[in-house]
Protein backbone atom coordinates (compact mmCIF):
# COMPACT_ATOMS: atom_id res chain seq x y z
CA UNK A 1 0.00 0.00 0.00
CA UNK A 2 1.74 3.21 -0.90
CA UNK A 3 1.05 6.36 0.99
CA UNK A 4 1.94 9.82 0.15
CA UNK A 5 2.47 12.17 2.89
CA UNK A 6 2.13 15.97 2.80
CA UNK A 7 3.22 17.55 5.66
CA UNK A 8 5.34 20.74 6.22
CA UNK A 9 6.26 19.87 9.73
CA UNK A 10 9.04 18.00 9.56
CA UNK A 11 9.52 16.54 12.90
CA UNK A 12 5.38 15.48 13.17
CA UNK A 13 6.02 13.97 9.36
CA UNK A 14 9.19 12.07 10.42
CA UNK A 15 7.10 10.55 12.93
CA UNK A 16 4.16 9.78 10.27
CA UNK A 17 6.60 7.97 8.11
CA UNK A 18 7.86 6.29 10.70
CA UNK A 19 4.70 4.59 12.04
CA UNK A 20 3.69 3.88 8.72
CA UNK A 21 6.97 2.30 7.57
CA UNK A 22 6.87 0.04 10.81
CA UNK A 23 3.31 -0.84 10.35
CA UNK A 24 4.19 -1.35 6.64
CA UNK A 25 2.98 1.06 4.20
CA UNK A 26 5.12 2.23 1.55
CA UNK A 27 5.55 6.20 2.05
CA UNK A 28 6.60 8.96 0.05
CA UNK A 29 6.77 12.38 1.57
CA UNK A 30 6.44 15.87 0.67
CA UNK A 31 6.61 19.16 2.15
CA UNK A 32 4.58 21.73 -0.38
CA UNK A 33 1.63 22.12 -1.39
CA UNK A 34 2.37 22.51 -5.23
CA UNK A 35 5.36 20.05 -5.87
CA UNK A 36 2.51 17.32 -3.85
CA UNK A 37 0.07 18.16 -6.90
CA UNK A 38 3.47 17.87 -9.35
CA UNK A 39 3.77 14.59 -8.16
CA UNK A 40 0.56 13.45 -8.51
CA UNK A 41 0.66 14.15 -12.41
CA UNK A 42 3.16 11.09 -12.34
CA UNK A 43 2.70 8.99 -9.34
CA UNK A 44 -0.79 7.45 -8.11
CA UNK A 45 -0.83 6.79 -4.52
CA UNK A 46 -2.98 4.44 -3.21
CA UNK A 47 -3.96 6.90 -0.01
CA UNK A 48 -3.31 10.64 -0.13
CA UNK A 49 -2.21 11.96 3.47
CA UNK A 50 -2.57 15.50 3.22
CA UNK A 51 -2.04 18.90 5.53
CA UNK A 52 -4.56 21.88 5.05
CA UNK A 53 -1.99 24.31 5.75
CA UNK A 54 1.09 23.96 3.59
CA UNK A 55 3.88 26.43 1.35
CA UNK A 56 3.40 26.71 -1.95
CA UNK A 57 -0.23 25.50 -2.17
CA UNK A 58 -3.20 25.19 0.26
CA UNK A 59 -3.87 21.71 1.02
CA UNK A 60 -8.05 22.41 -0.21
CA UNK A 61 -6.11 23.73 -3.97
CA UNK A 62 -4.33 20.10 -3.73
CA UNK A 63 -7.38 18.12 -3.24
CA UNK A 64 -9.36 19.95 -5.67
CA UNK A 65 -6.89 19.95 -7.99
CA UNK A 66 -6.02 16.40 -7.50
CA UNK A 67 -9.67 15.70 -8.21
CA UNK A 68 -9.35 16.86 -11.24
CA UNK A 69 -6.19 15.33 -12.13
CA UNK A 70 -8.59 12.35 -12.01
CA UNK A 71 -7.35 11.28 -8.85
CA UNK A 72 -10.21 9.14 -7.32
CA UNK A 73 -7.93 7.23 -4.63
CA UNK A 74 -8.59 8.26 -0.68
CA UNK A 75 -7.39 11.08 0.63
CA UNK A 76 -7.18 12.23 4.58
CA UNK A 77 -7.04 15.52 5.06
CA UNK A 78 -4.34 16.03 8.38
CA UNK A 79 -4.69 19.54 9.65
CA UNK A 80 -4.44 21.54 12.68
CA UNK A 81 -7.79 23.28 12.12
CA UNK A 82 -10.42 21.48 13.74
CA UNK A 83 -12.85 23.89 13.09
CA UNK A 84 -16.28 22.56 11.94
CA UNK A 85 -16.14 25.10 8.73
CA UNK A 86 -12.77 23.62 7.65
CA UNK A 87 -13.81 19.91 7.86
CA UNK A 88 -16.86 20.65 5.84
CA UNK A 89 -14.82 22.02 3.20
CA UNK A 90 -12.31 19.52 3.13
CA UNK A 91 -14.81 16.74 2.51
CA UNK A 92 -16.69 18.80 0.03
CA UNK A 93 -13.77 19.07 -1.98
CA UNK A 94 -13.30 15.84 -1.75
CA UNK A 95 -11.43 13.74 1.38
CA UNK A 96 -12.28 10.92 2.68
CA UNK A 97 -11.63 11.16 5.73
CA UNK A 98 -10.54 14.16 8.55
CA UNK A 99 -8.49 13.89 11.29
CA UNK A 100 -7.36 16.67 13.73
CA UNK A 101 -3.96 17.21 15.38
CA UNK A 102 -2.56 16.60 17.39
CA UNK A 103 -3.82 12.69 16.71
CA UNK A 104 -2.53 9.32 18.33
CA UNK A 105 -0.45 7.52 15.91
CA UNK A 106 -2.84 4.55 16.08
CA UNK A 107 -5.67 6.76 15.60
CA UNK A 108 -4.25 7.77 12.17
CA UNK A 109 -3.39 3.81 11.62
CA UNK A 110 -6.80 2.66 12.11
CA UNK A 111 -8.10 4.93 9.59
CA UNK A 112 -6.05 4.23 7.06
CA UNK A 113 -6.69 0.53 7.43
CA UNK A 114 -10.17 2.01 6.97
CA UNK A 115 -9.60 3.39 3.85
CA UNK A 116 -7.19 0.42 2.28
CA UNK A 117 -10.29 -1.61 2.85
CA UNK A 118 -12.83 0.60 0.79
CA UNK A 119 -10.31 1.02 -1.78
CA UNK A 120 -9.54 -2.89 -1.37
CA UNK A 121 -13.61 -3.13 -2.19
CA UNK A 122 -13.50 -1.11 -4.98
CA UNK A 123 -10.16 -2.15 -6.49
CA UNK A 124 -10.30 -5.13 -8.54
CA UNK A 125 -8.33 -7.91 -6.93
CA UNK A 126 -6.33 -8.88 -9.71
CA UNK A 127 -4.15 -6.96 -12.63
CA UNK A 128 -4.29 -9.27 -15.61
CA UNK A 129 -1.83 -8.43 -18.64
CA UNK A 130 -1.50 -11.02 -21.69
CA UNK A 131 -1.03 -14.25 -19.45
CA UNK A 132 0.17 -12.46 -16.40
CA UNK A 133 -2.24 -12.51 -13.84
CA UNK A 134 -1.29 -10.91 -10.61
CA UNK A 135 -3.44 -10.92 -7.21
CA UNK A 136 -2.98 -7.57 -5.22
CA UNK A 137 -4.76 -9.83 -2.22
CA UNK A 138 -2.12 -13.07 -2.08
CA UNK A 139 0.25 -11.17 -3.63
CA UNK A 140 0.70 -14.72 -6.06
CA UNK A 141 1.31 -13.98 -9.60
CA UNK A 142 0.94 -16.79 -12.28
CA UNK A 143 1.51 -17.01 -16.10
CA UNK A 144 -0.80 -18.86 -18.01
CA UNK A 145 -1.49 -20.11 -14.50
CA UNK A 146 1.87 -21.87 -13.43
CA UNK A 147 2.36 -19.91 -10.35
CA UNK A 148 5.58 -17.74 -9.97
CA UNK A 149 8.22 -17.34 -6.93
CA UNK A 150 8.09 -14.01 -6.87
CA UNK A 151 10.15 -11.86 -4.04
CA UNK A 152 9.14 -9.31 -2.19
CA UNK A 153 10.56 -6.87 -4.32
CA UNK A 154 10.23 -7.84 -7.28
CA UNK A 155 6.59 -8.57 -6.99
CA UNK A 156 6.40 -4.61 -5.65
CA UNK A 157 8.28 -3.72 -9.18
CA UNK A 158 6.39 -6.13 -11.20
CA UNK A 159 2.76 -4.70 -9.53
CA UNK A 160 4.05 -1.51 -10.25
CA UNK A 161 4.50 -1.63 -13.89
CA UNK A 162 1.48 -3.63 -13.98
CA UNK A 163 -0.36 -1.20 -12.53
CA UNK A 164 0.74 1.66 -15.03
CA UNK A 165 0.64 -0.60 -18.06
CA UNK A 166 1.25 1.37 -21.25
CA UNK A 167 3.05 3.87 -19.11
CA UNK A 168 7.10 4.12 -18.68
CA UNK A 169 8.14 3.62 -15.60
CA UNK A 170 11.36 5.60 -14.81
CA UNK A 171 14.05 4.17 -12.55
CA UNK A 172 13.17 7.19 -9.55
CA UNK A 173 9.50 5.47 -9.85
CA UNK A 174 10.69 2.15 -9.32
CA UNK A 175 13.17 2.92 -6.57
CA UNK A 176 10.75 4.75 -4.46
CA UNK A 177 8.83 1.97 -4.60
CA UNK A 178 11.61 -0.18 -3.16
CA UNK A 179 12.75 2.46 -1.01
CA UNK A 180 9.51 2.88 0.47
CA UNK A 181 10.37 -0.24 2.56
CA UNK A 182 12.69 1.30 4.34
CA UNK A 183 15.64 -0.89 2.31
CA UNK A 184 18.63 0.14 1.27
CA UNK A 185 18.41 0.76 -2.49
CA UNK A 186 21.93 0.39 -4.16
CA UNK A 187 22.42 2.04 -7.78
CA UNK A 188 21.38 -0.85 -9.37
CA UNK A 189 19.01 -2.69 -7.54
CA UNK A 190 16.17 -1.91 -9.87
CA UNK A 191 18.19 -3.04 -12.77
CA UNK A 192 19.14 -6.78 -11.12
CA UNK A 193 15.53 -6.65 -10.41
CA UNK A 194 14.23 -6.70 -13.54
CA UNK A 195 17.12 -8.68 -14.56
CA UNK A 196 15.38 -11.42 -12.23
CA UNK A 197 11.74 -10.74 -13.18
CA UNK A 198 12.27 -11.01 -16.45
CA UNK A 199 14.04 -14.73 -16.52
CA UNK A 200 10.58 -15.48 -14.89
CA UNK A 201 8.05 -13.56 -17.15
CA UNK A 202 7.08 -14.39 -20.96
CA UNK A 203 9.72 -13.01 -23.21
CA UNK A 204 9.66 -9.18 -23.72
CA UNK A 205 7.03 -8.54 -21.09
CA UNK A 206 9.26 -6.02 -19.49
CA UNK A 207 10.28 -3.69 -22.05
CA UNK A 208 13.18 -1.39 -21.44
CA UNK A 209 13.13 2.14 -22.61
CA UNK A 210 16.64 3.56 -23.21
CA UNK A 211 17.45 6.32 -21.32
CA UNK A 212 13.87 6.49 -19.42
CA UNK A 213 12.98 3.43 -17.88
CA UNK A 214 10.74 0.32 -18.42
CA UNK A 215 7.16 -0.75 -19.67
CA UNK A 216 4.75 -3.26 -19.80
CA UNK A 217 2.01 -3.37 -22.47
CA UNK A 218 -0.87 -5.34 -23.32
CA UNK A 219 -0.12 -7.56 -26.52
CA UNK A 220 3.62 -6.35 -25.93
CA UNK A 221 5.66 -9.47 -25.33
CA UNK A 222 7.67 -10.95 -28.25
CA UNK A 223 4.77 -13.62 -28.49
CA1 LIG B 1 1.16 22.67 8.09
Amino acid sequence: MQVMLVEDNEMLAAAVVKALRTAGFSVNHISRGDQALAALKTSKPDILVLDLGLPGMDGLEVLRGARRQQFSNPVLILTARDKTQDKVAGLDSGADDYLAKPFEMDELLARLRALERRLGSVKSKNIVIDEVDLDTHSYEVSVAGEPLGLSRREYMLLKALMESAGKVQTRDILDSKLYGWGEEVSSNTVEVHIHNLRKKLPAGFIQTVRGLGYVVKKGGGAA
